[in-house]
């Protein structure tokens, strides 16, 4: 089995548009598809971690332009968060995976408290960690949360599932020329101002040599091909030298 994986722990980002389909909300199809396409990697020995975003219920900054107090709404976003990831650790226990959920907000009744030692030692025992409500800290968003756990808990790789399968110098959806690039560097990605993540999340990558690979959830086997050290998606990493 261990000859069948480029990776023996990686972090997952999954947006929360991810678990709503073709919509907003929460899809049940989905996220059971979710959980199956993790099975897969999981069952090749790969230790999972998962940061799940809010964005398919609330994003901060939208409902700030609403006029709510920014770092409440926030606060709000870190707790759909929580949603997310409970559904998503209920579809993955009915797929046959131990799993625990921690949060960057204590919240005791309902998941444990995020510890890195405890987060480390459920990983190396098989455990799915679902790392939920963000960072713990407004004005931040869940894909600097992922970065942030993915160093923390020495990832070797954070996979950032989309829509799309990679990164490209145009939205490929309004622009069929737009090009996708299979390898990237951060400086580019930044100086491009590439959507690849927010600006804090590709840095902190970049600062710590996180290798990420964008990726399309939706394309089944994605996830597993990469396992398997296949080429899909686009890698973001130091090593290119120019835009390919
Ligand atoms: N959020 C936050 N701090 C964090 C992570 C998330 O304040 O560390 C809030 C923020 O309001 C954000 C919302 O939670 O808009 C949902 O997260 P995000 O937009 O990153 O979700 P995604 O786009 O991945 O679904």
């Amino acid at each position: 089995m261990a000859a069948e994986r480029k990776y023996q722990r990686i972090l997952l980002k999954l947006s929360g548009e991810a678990l709503g389909g073709q919509g907003f909300g929460i899809d049940a199809q989905t996220v059971q598809r979710i959980a199956a396409e993790v099975k897969r990697v999981h069952a090749l020995g790969v230790e999972v971690a998962m940061v799940i975003g809010g964005g398919n219920m609330w994003r901060g900054a939208d409902a700030a332009a609403t006029g709510i107090d920014r770092a409440t709404a926030d606060y709000v976003g870190m707790l759909a968060t929580v949603m997310n990831s409970l559904i998503m650790q209920d579809a993955m226990e009915k797929h046959g995976m131990a799993t625990r959920v921690q949060t960057a907000i204590e919240m005791p009744p309902v998941a444990e408290p995020f510890i890195r030692r405890r987060a480390v030692r459920h990983l190396e025992k098989g455990r799915v960690v679902i790392l939920a409500a963000g960072s713990g800290n407004p004005f931040f968003t869940t894909d600097t949360a992922a970065a942030l756990r993915a160093v923390e808990l020495n990832a070797q790789v954070l996979l950032k599932a989309t829509k799309v399968d990679g990164i490209y110098d145009d939205d490929p959806v309004k622009n069929c020329y737009a090009r996708k690039f299979d390898e990237i560097g951060y400086m580019q990605a930044l100086n491009m101002g590439l959507k690849v993540m927010d600006s804090t999340a590709l840095s902190l990558c970049k600062d710590n040599n996180m290798p990420i690979i964008v990726f399309d959830l939706q394309q089944e086997g994605a996830l597993e091909a990469i396992m398997r050290g296949e080429k899909c998606g686009t890698l973001v990493s130091k090593d290119v030298k120019e835009p390919v």
